[in-house]
């Protein structure tokens, strides 16, 4: 059976330094491939951050992130799940987005994930910054609001921004919510910390009922605890996991736009990840990896670390 999955280049036919980069080595799949339709997860980069408030250059995080996942081997050192001989998946390559347009872009994303999920491709996209999820969203949620666990030091739920754009990476959960992609009562956020314009967000997260778990809190009650409270928030039912790489502390990840103090290290970032293995996942995302800021490539490579850790839960979520 595993003979018919796609599989990475194995580091022992050509080292992991050499060949053109993709997504974990895998191949590069596109719609006209005659073997597109088997593809259960399909890898998708989102090189995309016209949503960013702060510092700017998610838009480079998805071709940084191919380089570093050649770093990826094939095995998980803990659960041992191989993902790439349990699932099906292929790296489909980049979504266009139009740079002059914000507009266009969004639609342009909506239109490729409505499509994707036509194709019952389950996404695992790289951004971009976190705006991408929305779109995201729009596609894997098209039968019915889905529940999310979503990994950041933000809520991204503020109503607007500068004057009432409605569209920014501060934004994403708030417009789902209104869409209704997402159930709220069945949302749950974790790392929330930093300090704030005003608490427009949380109150409006109290409101509507999704579960904010700062960081003092996943502190205090252990990875553990915090996370057995997520999957029962999120229950049986599809989820999706959102996952912005600034949850991580700034010594671990500094190449992200909006860094916040006092987060998770980077065996942290990992661990919460194996908690998430039975789910019903139907789609995730690791955003906001920033290369310009991202001056050793530590901040790549843990993410290209989540993104394997994510596949291992997809793969185990069926
Ligand atoms: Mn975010
Ligand atoms: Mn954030």
């Amino acid at each position: 059976m595993s003979d018919t999955f796609f599989k990475p280049v194995s580091g022992f036919d050509l080292p992991r330094f050499a060949g053109v980069p993709t997504f974990m080595r895998l191949p590069h799949v596109d719609k006209a491939h005659d073997r597109y339709g088997d593809i259960d997860i399909g890898l998708v980069g989102a090189p995309w951050d016209a949503g960013t408030t702060n510092r700017p250059g998610p838009r480079h995080g998805p071709r940084q992130l191919r380089d570093a996942s050649t770093m990826i081997r094939a095995e998980h050192p803990v659960t041992r799940v191989r993902p790439f001989e349990a699932t099906n998946m292929a790296d489909l390559g980049d979504i266009g987005p139009n740079p002059a347009s914000l507009d266009d872009s969004l639609k342009r994303f909506t239109e490729y994930f409505q499509s994707l999920k036509g194709d019952g491709i389950r996404p695992l996209m790289v951004g971009g910054d976190h705006l991408c999820t929305l779109p995201a969203l729009r596609g894997v949620a098209a039968d019915g609001p889905l529940g999310m666990i979503h990994f950041d030091s933000h809520t991204d739920l503020y109503h607007s921004y500068f004057d009432g754009q409605m569209y920014t990476h501060g934004t994403p959960f708030r417009r789902a919510i209104e869409e209704g992609l997402l159930d709220p009562k069945r949302v749950v956020q974790i790392g929330i910390r930093g300090t704030m314009y005003d608490s427009e967000d949380i109150d409006f997260a109290a409101g509507v009922g999704v579960r904010i778990i700062r960081i003092e809190e996943l502190f205090r009650r252990g990875t553990e605890d915090v996370m057995a409270e997520a999957r029962e928030i999120v229950g049986d039912q599809p989820i999706y996991v959102s996952y912005d790489i600034d949850f991580v502390d700034p010594a671990f990840a500094p190449g992200t736009g909006t860094p916040e103090v006092g987060g998770p290290n980077s065996f942290q970032a990992i661990e919460v990840c194996r908690h998430l293995y039975g789910l019903n996942i139907l789609g995730a995302d690791l955003v906001e990896v920033s290369p310009p800021f991202d001056q050793t490539g530590g901040t790549a490579f843990l993410g290209a670390s989540i993104i394997f850790e994510l596949l291992c839960a997809m793969t185990a979520s069926r």
